[in-house]
């Protein structure tokens, strides 16, 4: 890598740093750093700090060299935000839609309506617009960019989701599997960050995890890392809507806790849920969890089966994996304490002892935006990329930038 890129993307990683300190950690002269800086500098890509109390000044990105957006496209909402190039949220929209029933072009023309909107009312000049980062839940194909077989979106197999997005705004966009995202944003801001080794588990309509080693986001050898939902659970005869017995999403996720409520109103066995259907005559996962946190036997018994199924999968992830931290979220693990506590015990109870010596388990402090964080930071990876930021400064007209 060109020595001017090597000290733009090591000032991107450290947050800010002195001349010095980028000469002794990249061991190049301090004559040659401070030629890259001059070329970052008058591109504009970097800009000085001072140090309080001190003549010298550190560098860092400048913030407001660029922005790009970051969306987050669940089964039942979407939320989209723009970023400066520090990954630090400008504006968003957060809007609820029903995934399964939409067509994709007409969520693909809500997300460029939005991104539209709040740039407009940003006053972002679209040149400045550089990137877009997108969070799905299905799993990826990351070099074509199309969704593999998604059950949750059977209209987007194989649909190519980046087209009309890039005609709109002139700029490369990403897509990546949720889950991943959400595991980006933890490393970027959230409790990951200090952390290279980890996994970030979501239990939501479905079960997924994302995977961080060595700092990065590992996505397997065909994308499909992660992918755990239907990993089975030893014991369990829940038939999945896969078509396998046992599997994880089955005995644990909200589909499946709903179903297992109504399982126990058909058989007449809860009086709390029947008198608790919603307005539409139907149980939701709201209720049933709300039902466990006022005590109801039934609703509990539903919460904390699925707590321990989930530690029983994750224990086998432990020894395969050793991470360091598990980063749990979702609706269900919002549902209290007494979850986490017993997904803890279960992955304790089933783990090697050296596997656990050092692990931590915890939930999310970015819950609801680790998603839409993580997406701008994969716009702001790929857009540092050494492939990348060479197309994109390739005109500028700086002596010796490339
Ligand atoms: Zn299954």
């Amino acid at each position: 890598m060109n020595k001017t890129l090597k000290i733009l993307n090591l000032i991107r990683h450290k947050g800010s740093l002195a001349p010095f300190e980028i000469s002794e950690l990249l061991s190049i002269p301090k004559s040659t750093v401070s030629m890259g800086l001059k070329s970052l500098l008058t591109y504009g890509i970097i800009r000085k700090k001072k140090i309080v109390g001190s003549k010298r000044s550190k560098f860092k990105i400048n913030e407001k060299a660029g922005f790009v957006g970051g969306v987050d496209l669940g089964q039942t909402h979407l939320y989209i935000g723009i970023f400066n190039l520090d990954g630090d949220l400008i504006d968003s929209i957060r809007e609820k839609i029903i995934l399964i029933d939409k067509e994709p072009s007409d969520v693909i023309n809500k997300i460029i309506d939005n991104l539209k909107y709040l740039i407009d009312k940003n006053n972002i000049e679209l040149d400045h617009f550089l990137a877009i980062g997108v969070g799905v839940p299905a799993v990826i194909d990351y070099k074509y960019k199309v969704l593999i077989s998604p059950p949750v979106m059977p209209k987007w197999d194989n649909y190519f989701f980046t087209d009309n997005i890039t005609r709109v705004f002139s700029c490369p966009v990403y897509i990546d599997n949720d889950v991943n995202i959400m595991a980006l944003g933890e490393k970027k801001k959230g409790i990951g960050q200090s952390v290279a080794n980890f996994l970030m588990i979501k239990v939501e309509t479905g079960i997924g995890m994302g995977i961080i080693v060595s700092n990065n986001i590992y996505r397997g050898d065909a994308g499909s890392a992660g992918d755990i939902g239907h990993i089975a659970v030893d014991g369990s005869d829940t038939v999945c809507w896969c078509g396998n017995i046992g599997c994880l999403e089955a005995s644990a996720s909200s589909r499946g806790l709903v179903k297992k409520a109504y399982n126990l109103l058909e058989n007449n066995a809860s009086e709390f849920l029947l008198n608790n259907l919603n307005n539409k005559g139907s149980i939701d996962i709201e209720t049933i969890i709300r039902g466990s946190l006022e005590g109801n036997n039934e609703c509990q018994k539903i919460i904390y089966e699925a707590a321990r199924d989930i530690g029983e999968v994750l224990s086998k992830l432990v020894n395969a994996f050793n991470p360091k931290l598990i980063i749990l979220d979702g609706e269900l693990v919002m549902s209290g304490e007494r979850f986490i506590a017993i997904i803890k015990e279960s992955i304790y109870k089933r783990s090697t002892p050296l596997s656990t010596s050092k692990l931590e388990i915890k939930k999310s402090k970015l819950s609801g935006n680790n998603a839409i964080i993580g997406a701008a930071f994969l716009a702001i990876n790929e857009l540092f990329s050494n492939k990348n930021i060479k197309d994109i400064l390739k005109n500028s007209k700086v002596e010796g930038f490339l």
